[in-house]
């Protein structure tokens, strides 16, 4: 069974006709040109996908996100029916595996050359069992800007999934630094925000909420399925602006992302919290059984 799968867009714009979308090429093969956009300047785009048995979960969904996000970049339109099929066909590649992701990633292409370039890779995903049940540590850290500053400077692209992703990956790295396994971004007056690569969501009674995304956060898929499965159940969600005090009165706390899907929150910044283990593993059933 193929352990990793790639297929290069032919076209990934709109507008181009062509007579393949795309084509299967070796992962291991050199193929990126060293004056990609993506490569030296982290200008593009990416979506990554759960995979379950060969099925890609909420494609539309990430889809257009991929567009917003383009959009956001100024990239050329997507050509949403090339990627759907490229990421249709990778994931079934990826069938053998029980959990798979596939990644999206939509470059300005090589300078001056106009043309953008696009690729999707599938992969098995790492074992996320330990953090969906014994949950994952977190500490919150400041991400620098104002909660109401991401309509006043869109150049800094709040909300759109860029490939410059190092200050994330900084954030990862603090909170090891700090003996968690995660990170929380609050604005610098102290709003919840989201994780460097994940959604909150917060359990109070009988209601979800999240951070609303007017704070420049990313919309999370899936935390729009968690918020389906919750209204499944009764429950009643909403997107809101919380404070500090949104972390101390939940009776449960996640980080959501497509591939670890719910991570339950057990401490943080080193104060334990409490893990609705029933709820999670409910929660979780349904996010991998997700199929569109
Ligand atoms: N927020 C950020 C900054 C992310 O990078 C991600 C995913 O990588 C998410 C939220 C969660 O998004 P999704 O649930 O669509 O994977």
């Amino acid at each position: 069974m193929p352990d990793r799968v790639l297929a290069v867009l032919t076209a990934p714009e709109a507008g181009s006709e062509v007579a393949e979308p795309f084509r299967f090429a070796d992962p291991d093969a050199p193929l990126l040109r060293v004056l990609d956009l993506g490569a030296t300047r982290g200008d593009g785009v990416f979506e990554t996908l759960g995979v379950g048995a060969g099925r890609a979960q909420a494609v539309d969904a990430h889809l257009a996100r991929l567009a917003r996000s383009a959009s956001m970049l100024e990239l050329p339109e997507p050509d949403l029916d090339a990627w759907r099929a490229a990421a249709i066909a990778v994931a079934e590649r990826m069938s053998e595996h029980a959990e798979a992701f596939v990644k999206l990633v939509y470059t300005r292409g090589v300078e001056g050359s106009g043309r953008p370039t696009g690729w999707v890779l599938g992969a098995p995903s790492p074992d996320h069992s330990v953090a969906r049940t014994a949950g994952i540590r977190v500490v919150v850290l400041d991400r620098g800007l104002p909660h109401d500053s991401a309509g006043e400077l869109p150049w800094l692209l709040q909300g759109a999934k860029t490939l410059s992703y190092a200050v994330n990956m900084a954030a990862l790295r603090e909170a090891r630094r700090r003996g968690a396994d995660d990170a929380l971004f609050v604005s610098s007056d102290g709003f919840l925000l989201e994780g460097p690569t994940s959604s909150l969501l917060i359990k109070r009674g009988d209601r979800l909420v999240t951070p609303s995304t007017s704070l420049g956060i990313l919309a999370g898929t899936t935390q729009a399925e968690a918020f389906r499965f919750a209204r499944l159940r009764g429950l009643t969600t909403s997107y809101e602006i919380l404070g500090p005090e949104g972390l101390t009165d939940a009776d449960g706390l996640w980080l959501l992302s497509s591939v670890r899907n719910a991570a339950p929150i057990r401490s943080i910044d080193g104060d334990e919290r409490p893990i609705d283990a029933a709820f999670t593993a409910d929660l979780n059933a349904h996010l991998l059984a997700r199929r569109d």
